[in-house]
C-alpha cells in the first residue's frame, strides 16, 4: 500500500505493481505453510472502483474475475465488462435475488434458506447454475452476518434439492482486530468446520473452497488454509465512503 488518499484514476503502473506485491506475499505465505501457491486464487475486489481501474489490473495481472460486494454496482459493472466475470461477496437482500442470478458467476454470502430458494427458482428459470459459498460468522460479532457454525450443517442439508446451488465451499469475514490469535481462531473455525461436514458427507458439495482474507489478513489466512483471499484496499487503495459506480 502506498497511499490512502486515492481517487479514482490510479494509474496502470501503480495497480500492476500492487497486484505483483500482492502476490509475492501470498506467495511468500504459501511458502511458509508449505502450500502450493496454485491453489490460491486472488479475487480483487473493485466495490466503488471505476470499471478503467478495473480494466488496467485485468490488463497488467490476467484476473479476469472481480468481487464486489453490493449487486446494483455488480449488474452495472458486468453490463460495462462482458469480458469479465463477478463475484457477490456481499450480504444479498432476497428481492434483490434475480440481480446476482442473472449477473453473478458465484456468490459467496449465501446464508438464508429463504435468499437460497429465491436464487434457485430465478436461476430454474434462467437455466442456469450458481457456485455458492456459505458465509459463516466465526468471530460472533453481532454486526457481522453469516450463520453460527452450529447452523451450517442443517442449513446445508437443506440446500441440496435446490439444484442450481452448486455450493463449493464456505466464507467469512474474521474479526477486524490487531489480535492475531483472534484473527487466527476465526480462521481456524471456518476450516474444521469445513473439515467436519466433508467427514460427515453432507451432501451436494465438494467442499473445497475456503474464502477467508482480506487486504489486513490475508497471510494469516493463507496459513489456515484458505482457497480464495479478496483483496480490495491492498490492490485499489482506500476506498472513499461513497460508492462511485461504473
Ligand atoms: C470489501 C470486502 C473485502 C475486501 O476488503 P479489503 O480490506 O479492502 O481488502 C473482502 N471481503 C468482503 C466481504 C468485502 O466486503
Amino acid at each position: 500500500m502506498t497511499d490512502g488518499q486515492n481517487t479514482p484514476g490510479v494509474d496502470g503502473d501503480t495497480l500492476s505493481a500492487r497486484v505483483a506485491e500482492v502476490r509475492r506475499r501470498i506467495a511468500a505465505a504459501c511458502e511458509q505453510a508449505g502450500r502450493d501457491p496454485a491453489v490460491v486464487r486472488l479475487l480483487p475486489v473493485s466495490k466503488t472502483r471505476p470499471v478503467s481501474e478495473m480494466l488496467a489490473v485485468a490488463q497488467a495481472s490476467g484476473l479476469d474475475t472481480f468481487g464486489e460486494n453490493r449487486p446494483q454496482e455488480l449488474a452495472a459493472k458486468a453490463e460495462a465488462l462482458p469480458a469479465l466475470r463477478f463475484a457477490l461477496i456481499g450480504h444479498l437482500q432476497t428481492n434483490k435475488a434475480a440481480l446476482a442470478a442473472r449477473f453473478a458467476a458465484e456468490f459467496q454470502a449465501l446464508d438464508s434458506p429463504r435468499l437460497a430458494a429465491a436464487l434457485d427458482r430465478h436461476l430454474q428459470a434462467a437455466g442456469h447454475g450458481l457456485d455458492v459459498l456459505i458465509e459463516v460468522n466465526t468471530s460472533g460479532e453481532t454486526t457481522k452476518h453469516g450463520l453460527a457454525p452450529s447452523e451450517v450443517g442443517a442449513f446445508a442439508r437443506g440446500l441440496a434439492p435446490m439444484a442450481s446451488l452448486r455450493v463449493r465451499g464456505l466464507m467469512t469475514v474474521a474479526a477486524n482486530t490487531a489480535d492475531v490469535g483472534v484473527v487466527d481462531r476465526c480462521f481456524a473455525t471456518l476450516r474444521d468446520l469445513r473439515d467436519r461436514l466433508r467427514d460427515d458427507g453432507v451432501p451436494g458439495a465438494d467442499w473445497a473452497e475456503l474464502s477467508m482474507g482480506m487486504s489486513g489478513d490475508y497471510e494469516r489466512a493463507i496459513i489456515n488454509g484458505s482457497t480464495t483471499v479478496r483483496v480490495g484496499t491492498a490492490i485499489f487503495g482506500a476506498r472513499t465512503s461513497a460508492p462511485t459506480g461504473p
